[in-house]
């Protein structure tokens, strides 16, 4: 049955009752108003009226009024006769009362007139104690159909209050738990409650909306699964090595070459916290230290070399956080990293093989070019011959490309010696104010032929520093040389070298150049990078060498450039690099 129709008949049931109930007691109050109304209409009245009958007579042979008193109270009985026999005595009263009119002393007239009189009475009595026993009857008649009636409301009552809410809240409750496990994703969950009603037909559909959702999650979950095993097939296939772990970094996957270079099995690899195969594996331990402590990140050398079957190999590693923003969610979460060896043997050998060419051709090109630089000496010199203007200004110009030509040999030799790790410190000590004269020196005729003039400021109390003194030297004519190259005509280069943090000591070279714009700071020390626009020429690879040479010292090198203003390149190396301290 349906709900509606329940609680319509359940209502409609109680409702009926309350009718039927009030009818009742209206009808058992009506009956009983008519009882006591006939006790006092038809008894009282005429026991009233033989009251004052039987008082009129006692004075009616005294008093004249007497007469018309009993004759009032006697028509007025002639018109109340309710009893049987009642009209007879009445009718007796009243021949005895017109005789008595006629002699009113007549004491025998009187006692009969008292006599019927009182029978009248008794008369009435005895019916009032008749009507009053069916009134009493009625009432208790009128007191049990109410209680049964008032017991059958009260019974249909309870069963609906005890049957009805149950029947509401029953089904929704089950209801609220089925929808709670298809919310937890339980989709196998269905509702039981069969039957017409409105609920039977909510199971049903709820029951088909779950079927649905079950067979949609399971198509889905085989889609994912078949994705999954298209993306593990590709990451097995990567001739880079590939290591995914989760938030508890516990290893989640491993593909071939990963296992490849390792050396490690995958059921000793996957599952496991990759802190615990660290402690084996010399590889994963080296990959794993910018995972566990994130600041040693900038201290980690991003390319390693890896002997795999017995052959140099090169990986550029690179780790991933994977963020993954929550169905439903707003943030971001963390759920895992990626470790990635990207194999760059090959590029590695291409780049080796050309620094080699370079190495060897610079190399080679070094002594000619000091030939032919030895050969424009004796050609400038007077006692071989003097030389027409024509043919000095020939001569000037070789000259200067010759110097040009010497420096880039320099640069790509250096560059390739850096390449192949074949450069080696020679720490000693060494005059500072030499130094600094020495880059003066080497750029003096560049500057003059621009007019810069180029001021050195050296503090009065540092004269020796110990470090590797040709590449300090080359580090400081290179930025000096810059900074007298890119400034232009009549401006003003400045060397500055002071006490800095105890023991250290600062180069800093100031120009009055163009500048450089911000966006390029963080690229000028990166190989063959030049600033697009640049026109004086050059190779782009001064700046790289120079940060190498002084890193390589455990030094450190700096800019600060405001475009239109100028720039200053600085360089911060120990007093003594023999001393043992903290590195910068
Ligand atoms: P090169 O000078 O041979 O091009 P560097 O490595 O010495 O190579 O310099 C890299 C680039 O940085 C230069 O090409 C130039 O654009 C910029 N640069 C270097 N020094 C200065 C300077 N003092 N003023 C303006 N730009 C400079």
């Amino acid at each position: 049955m349906k709900i509606k129709t329940k609680l319509n008949a359940g209502v409609g049931l109680l409702f009926l009752m309350i009718i039927i109930l009030s009818a009742l007691g209206g009808w058992f109050i009506y009956q009983l108003k008519k009882d006591t109304q006939n006790i006092l209409v038809a008894n009282y009245n005429t026991l009233q009226y033989s009251r004052n009958m039987l008082l009129a007579l006692e004075e009616i042979d005294t008093d004249s009024l007497a007469v018309a008193e009993f004759q009032k109270n006697l028509t007025l009985q002639s018109k109340n006769i309710t009893e049987n026999g009642e009209k007879e005595t009445t009718q007796s009263i009243r021949n005895h009362f017109l005789n008595l009119k006629l002699d009113k002393t007549n004491t025998d007239l009187q006692s009969s007139i008292r006599k019927e009189i009182t029978e009248l009475m008794q008369l009435n009595m005895s019916a009032i104690q008749l009507k009053s026993s069916i009134a009493n009857t009625t009432a208790q008649n009128a007191i049990a159909v109410v209680s049964v009636a008032g017991i059958l409301c009260f019974l249909v009552a309870f069963i609906l209050m005890v049957n009805l809410p149950a029947n509401i809240a029953n089904p929704i409750r089950e209801l609220t738990a089925s929808i709670h496990q298809i919310a937890q994703q339980n989709y196998r969950q269905r509702v039981r409650f069969e039957g017409n009603s409105e609920f039977g037909e909510l199971a049903r559909s709820f029951n088909t909306m779950a079927e649905k959702l079950q067979e949609y999650s399971e198509s889905r979950i085989d889609k994912i699964l078949k994705g999954k095993k298209r993306i593990e097939t590709l990451i097995d296939n990567m001739h880079d090595a590939v290591i995914g772990i989760d938030e508890n970094r516990k290893v989640l996957f491993v593909n071939d070459e990963a296992l490849k270079i390792s050396g490690l099995k995958r059921n000793n690899f996957v599952g496991q916290q990759i802190q615990d195969v660290a402690v084996t594996n010399d590889l994963i331990r080296t990959l794993i230290k910018e995972i566990i402590d994130p600041e040693s990140k900038k201290d980690q050398p991003n390319s390693l070399k890896i002997f795999v079957e017995g052959k140099e190999n090169y990986f550029e590693k690179d780790i991933v956080d994977i963020n993954v923003i929550p169905t439903g969610e707003e943030e971001s979460r963390f759920i895992g990293q990626v470790i990635m060896l990207r194999n760059i043997t090959p590029f590695k050998e291409l780049d080796l093989a050309k620094t080699h060419f370079i190495g060897t051709v610079s190399h080679e090109f070094k002594t000619p070019i000091s030939s032919i630089q030895m050969g424009l000496q004796l050609l400038e010199n007077d006692k071989i011959g003097n030389l027409n203007e024509e043919q000095q200004k020939l001569v000037k110009g070789i000259n200067d490309d010759t110097v040009r030509l010497l420096k880039i040999t320099g640069e790509l030799l250096n560059l390739a010696q850096l390449e192949t790790g074949v450069t080696q410190l020679n720490i000693r000590s060494f005059e500072i104010n030499s130094l600094i004269q020495e880059a003066v020196n080497a750029n003096k005729s560049v500057a003059d032929k621009k007019k810069i003039s180029i001021n050195t400021h050296l503090d009065s109390q540092l004269t020796t520093m110990i470090a590797d003194e040709e590449k300090t030297l080359w580090v400081l004519n290179n930025i000096v040389s810059n900074a007298i190259r890119y400034s232009s005509e009549n401006s003003q280069v400045n060397i500055n070298v002071e006490q800095f943090e105890s023991d250290h000591i600062k180069f800093s070279v100031s120009d009055q150049g163009p500048g450089i714009e911000k966006q390029y700071l963080n690229h000028i020390f990166t190989r063959y990078f030049r600033v697009p626009g640049t026109k004086a020429e050059g190779t782009g690879l001064g700046l790289s060498i120079s940060k190498e040479f002084i890193e390589s010292q455990n030094g450190r090198i700096n800019v600060e450039s405001k475009v239109g203003k100028g720039s200053t390149f600085s360089f911060i190396l120990k007093e003594n690099l023999n001393k043992k301290t903290e590195t910068i």
